[in-house]
């Protein structure tokens, strides 16, 4: 149960002044329907309302605040009809006069507010207009006793369409009266040498801004409220895992024989990391907890054997694996690789995916639920409601887009206790990963298979187009594969797809029909049938939209050009290149970019010129761009941060996370004052469903 004294907070924004039912809606899905809500929309901006010149001396142009009488109203004939003439209300003092204008105004509501006679204080921007002193629509008209209560120095917050400035300022500067004061919950210690203030002045202090530099997120308060939401966030995912931890998995002792055969089997040795990750999986699945760990290892760094390793451990134990891939080229790729090994295991397997209907589909999930089938390869048509296992015991997600917390909890319903191994290529820094995977156990995979060709990456102006596509008839003549990427950026896709077709055509002019294109408007079995000529040979050059599947393998792409290249993140421009240097042939890479370039597109395109190692490249990525970034929030199953920007606070990260594991260690079930204290905290942040990980036994 919410402690009480956490209700004023939890109360509806609609109890706050100015804030009616309609209001009450916008706010629901602008900044969240409860005053605690309000609470961490934080201002972007202020407004001084210390200038306070005499009529006379005032600056024009400047936010201005006078102690004046009302002395006329000026309404425009025909009020009503004529709108667009201003309502005018004549204003002065010892020191001059002021004219409020007021365009398509209510002339009851000002007479009311505004009666002849009355003192008021007046405070907006000022302008002179025919050498008369006015004010449009002036921000503030009060009393001098309210205005009083108004900050001198007014934030001003991000708003959204139908929500005024001053109305969500004064609701806002309402609710901070009623901030209840809370236990601490961080270190006394820590606060200390950190600077700190308690949570309850934090508040009040962010949205109190004295001046500009109360705005930056390197503000004390502000820091310390972002560490509090890192806090709240981290402790829930230590909870999470720690719960996994406890839960009953299965037992898969490692299957050493099976295993061996499958090295035999290999081509290759492999790699120091390959091993190491099968180390770690191997271990995972031996222990009688379950498994969730994130497999991260950039594309060609042989992911699919560990995960194979991983299957046949599944296997050798009597239970069944499941690989899903994000697109059915890749599961039917998959299938490709893996088949043949498996068939020469004598492993039972199939492959699923979405275009297997009716009666064949039928069969597959009967096969599945009799248990027929001890390896399954697919699609998400794998995790579909209809799809029973008769014993899963590992499920591989190779991911294309991260899931969330949630979706990879889900994942492992389809049998009691199943191991999830997560395989992404999107390397992500090593302090984004405790806050994207903090639930996951992490193998890193930083070595590439050797015998690689590094690939020569060159940028080049889009001025030298006419040569660099002239080049490509060298390279098709000794038989590579180009793929000639043009991006995705216009809102409209018609517009970008336009623009891929007239560089196909403009290829097609050159090489005739070994150019062929790929993009997202495609059905996906003409897609498929395009990527197979091209796989084929049928196709030399491959124009495409950013649509070419992550992680398809053509190892006869030796050339990738990437065309406004400048265009591009740093991971997408990696991911890409990513698709050549597959095979024995030397790859190279074209980054074409139409200038001039700015300087984090020049560092962009530099970097991509040095190195080839992802991990490096996530990590300037993180640098050029920002945490929020290079998550992309929607994607990353990262929560959308309040108050903490990542940007900013990435710094934070460490501390947080040795806090909690401290914590953790010496508080297991947060029953100290600290504990109870974060307990709160948890609640502030709406945490609620970690205190089920909180009850002892
Ligand atoms: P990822 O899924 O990590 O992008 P894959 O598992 O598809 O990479 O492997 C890419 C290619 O490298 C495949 O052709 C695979 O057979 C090959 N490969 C995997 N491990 C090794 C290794 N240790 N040595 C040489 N080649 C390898
Ligand atoms: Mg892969």
């Amino acid at each position: 149960m919410r402690p009480t004294r956490l209700d004023t907070l939890f109360a509806d924004a609609t109890t706050l002044p100015g804030i009616g039912p309609k209001l009450g809606k916008l706010l629901a899905e602008f900044t969240g329907d409860k005053v605690i809500d309000l609470l961490f929309h934080l201002p972007a901006n202020l407004i001084d309302r210390q200038y306070r010149p005499s009529l006379a001396e005032v600056e024009d142009g400047r936010i201005a605040t006078f102690d004046v009488e009302v002395m006329k109203h000026d309404a425009p004939p025909n009020m009503g009809k004529r709108r667009n003439l201003p309502y005018r209300i004549l204003c002065g003092n010892e020191t001059g006069y002021v004219s409020l204008v007021f365009f398509r105004a209510r002339g009851d509501w000002l007479t009311k507010a505004m009666p002849v006679g009355a003192r008021r204080m007046v405070s907006g921007r000022v302008e002179r207009f025919r050498e008369q002193l006015q004010i449009v629509h002036p921000d503030h008209m009060l009393p001098q006793a309210e205005f009083e209560k108004l900050p001198i120095v007014e934030p001003v917050y991000p708003l959204t369409a139908g929500l005024s400035a001053k109305v969500l300022m004064k609701a806002i500067q309402a609710a901070l009266p009623q901030l209840p004061a809370l236990p601490e919950w961080q270190e006394a210690e820590w606060l200390k040498q950190q600077g700190w203030d308690d949570w309850h002045s934090a508040v009040q202090t962010v949205h109190r801004p004295e001046n500009m530099a109360a705005l930056e997120p390197q503000n004390p308060a502000r820091v310390r409220l972002a560490y509090d939401e890192l806090l709240a966030h981290q402790l829930v995912l230590a909870l999470v895992r720690r719960d996994r931890k406890k839960q009953q998995g299965r037992a898969y002792p490692a299957a050493d024989e099976m295993q061996a055969r499958l090295l035999a089997l290999l081509p290759f040795p492999l790699t120091g990391s390959q091993e190491a990750a099968i180390a770690d999986i191997r271990a995972d699945m031996a222990a009688p907890m379950r498994m969730l760990r994130l497999l991260q290892g950039d594309v060609g760094s042989g992911k699919t054997v560990v995960a194979m390793m991983g299957m046949l451990q599944a296997v050798a134990n009597g239970a069944q694996a499941a690989l899903m891939a994000p697109t059915e080229i890749l599961a039917r790729q998959h299938a490709d690789t893996l088949g043949p090994w498996l068939d020469e295991l004598g492993i039972k397997w199939q492959l699923m995916t979405a275009r297997n209907k009716g009666k064949l589909r039928a069969e597959n999930l009967e096969a599945l639920s009799a248990g027929d089938v001890q390896i399954a390869i697919g699609t998400h048509a794998l995790f579909q409601d209809d799809v029973a296992f008769q014993n899963l015991g590992l499920a591989v997600v190779d991911e294309q887009h991260r899931f969330g917390v949630q979706q990879r909890m889900a994942l492992s319903t389809k049998g009691h206790g199943v191991d999830v191994l997560v395989m992404t290529a999107t390397p992500i820094p090593r302090t984004l990963t405790l806050t994207a995977y903090g639930d996951m156990d992490v193998s890193r995979m930083p070595d590439k298979p050797p015998g690689r060709q590094p690939v020569d990456t060159r940028v080049i102006s889009m001025d030298r187009y006419a040569e660099v596509a002239q080049s490509l008839g060298n390279a098709i003549k000794d038989g590579a594969r180009v793929y000639w990427v043009c991006p995705l950026v216009s809102e409209s896709e018609l517009i970008d797809l336009a623009a891929a077709e007239d560089r196909a055509k403009a290829l097609h002019a050159i090489y005739g029909d070994t150019v062929g294109i790929v993009h997202g408007q495609m059905k996906a079995a003409e897609k498929d049938a395009v990527m197979a000529r091209f796989a084929a040979g049928e196709i030399s050059i491959l124009v495409a939209t950013t649509v070419i599947e992550v992680g398809v393998n053509v190892p006869e792409a030796t050339v990738m050009v990437i065309e406004h290249a400048e265009r591009f993140g740093l991971a997408q421009l990696h991911q890409l290149r990513g698709r050549v240097g597959r095979g024995r042939d030397k790859s190279s890479c074209v980054l074409l970019y139409r200038g001039p370039l700015g300087e984090t597109s020049k560092a962009r395109l530099t970097i991509m010129r040095e190195t080839e190692d992802g991990f490096k490249i996530a990590e300037e990525d993180l640098r050029l761009r920002g945490a929020g970034e290079v998550l992309g929030t929607r994607q990353s199953g990262l929560p959308a941060f309040r108050l903490a920007d990542l940007e900013a606070h990435a710094d934070l990260l460490p501390a947080v996370h040795d806090d909690v594991k401290l914590l953790l260690e010496r508080d297991p079930l947060l029953k100290s004052p600290r504990g109870e204290a974060l307990r709160e905290l948890l609640y502030l942040f709406r945490r609620d469903e970690a205190m089920r990980f909180l009850q002892s036994g």
